[in-house]
C-alpha cells in the first residue's frame, strides 16, 4: 500500500509555501513519508527565515506598503490627487450605490451599527468628495484613494475579508476617448505594479453593469473598470463623463509573485510579506 502525506502535514507545507503539485507524493511506508515531510519542512522553514531576515535587514517594509507608494507616486505624476477618506460609511451612502436589501453585495457588508458599515468599496466616498472638489477644480478632475475595504467573503484563495483597494476616477473627459483612456489608466496601474502579462475582458459588474476587467495570464481578475455618465450618478448629483478603475493590491501581489494564495500578502499576523511567521 502506498502512503501519502496526512492532511495536517499537507497543510503545514502549504502554510510554509510548498507548491501544491509537490504534495501528491507517495511512499512505501509511513516512516519514509515522515522523513520526507521533516526534510521538506526544515527546508521551507529555512527559506522563510531567510525571507524574514532580508525583510529585517534590507527591505524593512512589506511589498504591500511599497506597492501602495509606487501606485500613489505613479498616479500623482499623471496629475491625480490622492485623497484619504473614512473606512466607516453610512447606510445612506450604500443606498445611493443601490446596495440595499436585495442587492448581491448587501450580504457581504459588515454592519457596525444600524446605520454604519465598514466600506465594501471606495466609490461612495469618491463620488461625494469629487462633487465637492468639482466646484473648485477645472475638469478633467483626477482623484484616487488607496485604503482598506471589507467584504464578507467565503475566503477562497483570492479573496480576503479585509483588503486594500485602489480606486481612481477621472471626471470630465471626452466621451469618445473613455475606452482608450481606461486602457491607458490600466496600463499605468499595471506598470507601477510591475505586472507585465494582463489582458482586458468584458465583464458584468453587480454595481455598474457592463465594464472592462483586467485579468492576469491565469484569468484571475486584477481590476474592474467602469464609465459614465451612469445611472448611479444622479444620486450623487454628478452629471459629467467619467472613467474609473478599482483594483486590490493584495490581488496584484499574489499575481505578480505567483503565490498560491492571497493571504501571505495580506494584512496578517500569520504571514509577513509572503513569509510564514510560524517557523519556531
Ligand atoms: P471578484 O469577482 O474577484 O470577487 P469583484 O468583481 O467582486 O471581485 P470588484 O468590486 O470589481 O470585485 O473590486 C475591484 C477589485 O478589488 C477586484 O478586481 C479585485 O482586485 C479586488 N477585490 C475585490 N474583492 C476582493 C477581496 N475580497 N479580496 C481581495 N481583493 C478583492
Ligand atoms: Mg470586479
Amino acid at each position: 500500500m502506498k502512503i501519502g502525506l496526512t492532511p495536517a502535514q499537507q497543510n503545514r507545507l502549504i502554510e510554509l509555501g510548498e507548491n501544491a503539485d509537490s504534495l501528491s507524493v507517495c511512499f512505501e511506508d509511513s516512516g519514509a513519508c515522515n522523513r520526507y515531510f521533516q526534510k521538506e519542512e526544515e527546508a521551507l522553514v529555512r527559506k522563510n527565515r531567510e525571507k524574514l531576515q532580508t525583510l529585517l535587514l534590507e527591505d524593512r517594509r512589506p511589498q504591500l506598503c511599497a506597492l501602495q507608494e509606487d501606485l500613489a507616486a505613479a498616479l500623482r505624476a499623471k496629475g491625480f490627487l490622492q485623497v484619504t477618506t473614512p473606512a466607516l460609511i453610512s447606510r445612506k451612502f450604500l443606498d445611493r450605490m443601490t446596495i440595499d436589501g436585495s442587492h448581491p453585495l448587501n450580504e457581504q457588508v459588515f454592519w457596525v451599527d444600524k446605520n454604519t458599515c465598514l466600506r465594501p468599496m471606495l466609490a461612495p466616498n469618491l463620488y461625494d468628495i469629487s462633487r465637492r472638489l468639482l466646484s473648485v477644480s477645472p475638469q478633467p478632475l483626477r482623484i484616487f484613494e488607496i485604503g482598506s475595504c471589507f467584504r464578507k467573503e467565503s475566503e477562497g484563495k483570492s479573496h480576503l475579508k479585509e483588503f486594500t483597494m485602489l480606486n481612481l476616477v477621472e471626471w470630465g473627459l471626452e466621451e469618445e476617448s473613455r475606452v482608450s483612456r481606461l486602457k491607458e489608466l490600466a496600463q499605468i496601474t499595471m506598470e507601477a505594479a510591475r505586472i507585465q502579462e494582463y489582458r482586458f475582458v468584458e465583464e458584468e459588474s453587480v454595481v455598474y453593469g457592463k465594464g472592462l476587467d483586467v485579468v492576469d495570464a491565469q484569468g484571475l481578475e486584477l481590476a474592474s473598470t467602469s464609465m459614465g455618465p451612469h445611472k448611479l450618478d444622479a444620486a450623487w448629483k454628478m452629471s459629467c463623463t467619467w472613467v474609473g478603475l478599482g483594483t486590490g493590491l493584495e490581488r496584484l501581489l499574489m499575481s505578480r509573485e505567483k503565490a498560491g494564495g492571497i493571504h501571505r500578502y495580506s494584512k496578517s499576523l500569520s504571514y509577513l510579506d509572503g513569509a510564514c511567521l510560524s517557523i519556531r
